[in-house]
């Protein structure tokens, strides 16, 4: 048995009371101003509300415009940033800011459509904006309301498959109301959030369990429907600590147009094999320090760092010279942007000191 249309309005019915009776207090919803809209949601991505909030406010704080935003240097944005991870986001926002700062009078575009040409926006984050800012009548698609209408139309086909998710993108739509869309996305973006949990739904509380047919088959935690779980790849790199007898580190920034483009880094290797190569000509030798693990798309990585404290004399090593980099004070990495192992390499040091 598949939902009418008429069970689809009173899910957009129950849904919206529901969300107006128990939404979250979240800063971003106190707001029109599709600046900050745009701001949230790019934090958003791949990013924990909670993790989210104190860096909305301090961004919203610093940068209250997208022209005070556009207008700032990279290393600024890359500053507030540190510690959100996938520095990308912040790139690829900074030069959407700055096109549509230069290029469009600071008129950030309306439709979805238009949106999805700037860098950075993809057609969910395109849909949210849109949707919540302007008033336009289009959906959104995250893993939240994949996992909701899967469940509640009890969709079986592989969520991977580009077929099911044009299903899944008409269905959204579908739940729509012309006044106010926004709010039904975020209803369901609330649902999949504070209810509807890939394990452990709390169904009793949900307004739309009447109409729920996974509900209905006892088989809530079956949807999504989704391919095998792809193995993870083991990495294993090496990261140097270098310190000098002025409690300095030797930091790296990154090239622009590299993965970790503009932040610094502890120099790194492949492994241990490499970095020992490398640095065989200093003395002392270079001793364990800690090992981090943390994931990148398919691989898990353990880094292993290794310290090493350099005597005065060999400040001006044959390694250094080969290195571009600098002496960097322990106390002032707390003002630079990291990726987030180098981050906590840079902290262990830092509570070392206390
Ligand atoms: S009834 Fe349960 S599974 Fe269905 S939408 Fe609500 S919380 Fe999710």
């Amino acid at each position: 048995m598949s939902l009418t249309s008429s069970d689809r309005r009173s899910i957009t019915r129950k849904l919206l009371h529901w969300y107006f009776l128990n939404k979250r207090d979240l800063p971003w919803r106190h707001t029109n101003d599709p600046f900050k809209i745009w701001v949230s949601e790019i934090m958003l991505q791949q990013t924990q509300v909670a993790t989210v909030i104190p860096y909305y406010q301090r961004w919203i704080k610093h940068f209250p415009t997208l022209a005070s935003f556009a207008s700032a240097p990279s290393s600024e944005i890359l500053r507030y940033w540190a510690g959100l991870g996938y520095y990308r986001r912040a790139r690829m926002f900074h030069q959407a800011a700055q096109h549509v700062h230069k290029k469009l009078k600071g008129a950030i575009p309306r439709t979805a459509e238009a949106l999805r040409s700037l860098p950075g926006i993809g057609r969910y984050t395109a849909g949210a904006i849109a949707s919540i800012a302007f008033g336009e009548k289009t959906p959104v698609l995250d893993g939240n309301v994949i996992r909701i209408l899967t469940r509640i139309f009890a969709i079986a086909q592989d969520v991977a498959l580009p077929s099911t998710l044009d299903i899944l993108w008409e269905l959204a739509a579908s739940l729509l109301p012309d006044q106010n869309p926004g709010d039904m996305n975020q209803a369901l973006m609330e649902l999949g959030a504070t209810l509807c949990f890939p394990w452990n739904p709390r169904c009793p509380q949900c307004p739309v369990k009447a109409l729920c047919m996974a509900r209905k088959k006892k088989k809530t935690t079956v949807f999504p429907v989704r391919p095998k779980k792809e193995k993870y790849e083991k990495l294993e790199m090496a990261a140097l600590v270098l310190q000098n007898s002025h409690g300095e580190v030797w930091l790296e920034k990154q090239r622009d147009d590299g993965r970790w483009g503009g932040l610094w880094m502890f120099p790194f290797w492949e492994n241990k094999k490499t970095l020992l190569k490398e640095i065989e000509d200093l003395r002392p030798r270079a001793t364990f320090f800690l090992a981090l693990q943390h994931g990148y798309t398919k691989y898990r990585i353990t880094l292993k760092v290794y310290r090493l404290r350099l005597p005065r004399k060999k400040m001006e090593c044959r390694f250094l010279k080969r290195r571009h980099g600098r002496w960097v004070p322990l106390e002032k990495t707390r003002g630079l942007a990291f990726p987030s192992p180098h981050r906590k390499i840079a902290a262990s040091l830092l509570a070392e000191n206390i």
